[in-house]
């Protein structure tokens, strides 16, 4: 096996130079090697065990403007909904008494939800089932609104970087957002203790090498506790929608890298993967991948949450089938963890994790 690689896996660090070689038209030995072994660095980690998080998409409202999303403010096409509180406190009790730890809200930037409004459904929603952690996935706000939310009782929060290369930055979004400011929200949620998680699409338009070679010099320089990464899927009422998808495996190659990169990190195997590829989940969770987000949104808003053309939103990535989910997940070698699932912190050791995750029992197995 090439020099690269070798080292990756020895050391989990690439520089620029090493990345895009990596990057640059892949064998399939080399990709197979770095599955297997971001396989064996998670089971080392991890064990076998996935981490269920029940997402509720609770408002479709957004005012960005990004331009391969479904759910941008220019899409007169989309059916706006926002989820009251009373739905969003029904939805975390149905996963809850699933057995469910983990419950992510994510919306577009709506400003009908005041951060006021959003710190109290947290503090209601942990009130109303013990024990459990909040991930927010909202968007960009101020340190001093992240700091509100975290007082609040949130754990975790993702912000997907969308992609670290500015040129690449101002492809994908109009001239009013911007890349500096992300990244700034990013810094401020992990100074403030949150878990947090970023990331970025696979495939989406303009996205060169030298893009995907800087994403992943981000990640480790910004070492974060999460790391989001799906396959860009045009939506037909964007101005993207006659670009080709990303293809699931350019993102298992880029998933298993990222493990490598970052070994404690959680990764879910996305919906997004699910949808592009029918078995995209379990590939996922055999390269690395070590979460998995079902819908817990009710039936009636997850077909507007229309980030993309034919989002995945039943079957097993229905929170109502979990007993399908574990099947899936039984199939590669895995087993459906319910606990909370945080993020096992940097300086412990492997085998201090391992032992530490049985210790603990990490919750309840089904
Ligand atoms: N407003 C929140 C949530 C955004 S939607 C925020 O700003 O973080 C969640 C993620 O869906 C985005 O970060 C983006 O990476 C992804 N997404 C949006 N449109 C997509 C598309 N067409 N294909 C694949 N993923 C998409």
């Amino acid at each position: 096996m090439n020099g690269t690689a070798k080292k990756l896996v020895a050391t989990h660090r690439a520089t620029e130079e090493e990345l895009f070689s990596l990057l640059t038209d892949p064998s399939e030995e080399l990709r197979r090697y770095l599955q297997e072994e971001a396989l064996a660095l998670k089971r080392k980690v991890y064990g076998d065990d996935v981490y269920i998080r029940g997402l509720v998409e609770f408002t479709n409202y957004c005012k960005n403007d990004c331009y391969y999303c479904g759910i941008r403010c220019s899409n007169r096409q989309a059916q706006r909904y926002r989820l009251t509180e009373r739905e969003i406190l029904d939805c975390c009790r149905e996963g809850y008494d699933l057995g469910l730890r983990t419950f992510v809200l994510q919306g577009g930037e709506d400003p009908g939800f005041s951060p006021e409004g959003i710190a109290c459904l947290v503090s209601a929603i942990k009130e109303q089932c013990p024990g459990c952690a909040v991930t927010l996935s909202v968007g960009e706000y101020s340190r001093e609104v992240y700091a509100l939310w975290r007082q609040a009782g949130v754990d975790r929060y993702l912000l997907r970087h969308e992609t670290a290369a500015p040129d690449h930055y101002r492809i994908l979004h109009p001239q009013r957002q911007s890349l500096d400011r992300r990244l700034q929200c990013l810094q401020d949620l992990k100074d403030l203790g949150y878990q947090t998680g970023c990331g970025f699409m696979v495939g989406s338009p303009g996205q060169k090498t030298e893009h995907l070679v800087k994403d992943l010099m981000f990640l480790q320089r910004f070492e974060p506790h999460m790391v989001g990464i799906g396959p860009f899927i045009p939506q037909r009422d964007t101005p993207f929608a006659a670009y080709p998808a990303g293809t699931a495996e350019q993102t298992l190659y880029l998933l298993s890298i990222v493990r490598l990169l970052l070994p404690q990190v959680l990764l879910p195997a996305t919906t997004a993967l699910g949808t592009l590829h029918p078995r995209g989940r379990e590939l996922g969770m055999l390269s690395g991948a070590n979460v998995c987000m079902p819908n817990l949104s009710p039936k009636s808003a997850r077909k507007k949450y229309n980030l993309y053309d034919n989002k995945l939103s039943d079957g097993a990535e229905a929170v109502e089938s979990l007993k399908a989910l574990q099947q899936r997940l039984e199939s590669v070698g895995c087993r459906m963890s319910l606990c909370r699932g945080d993020h096992v912190h940097t300086n412990t050791s492997y085998n201090h994790c391992i032992k530490n995750s049985y210790q603990k029992g990490n919750g309840y197995h089904v």
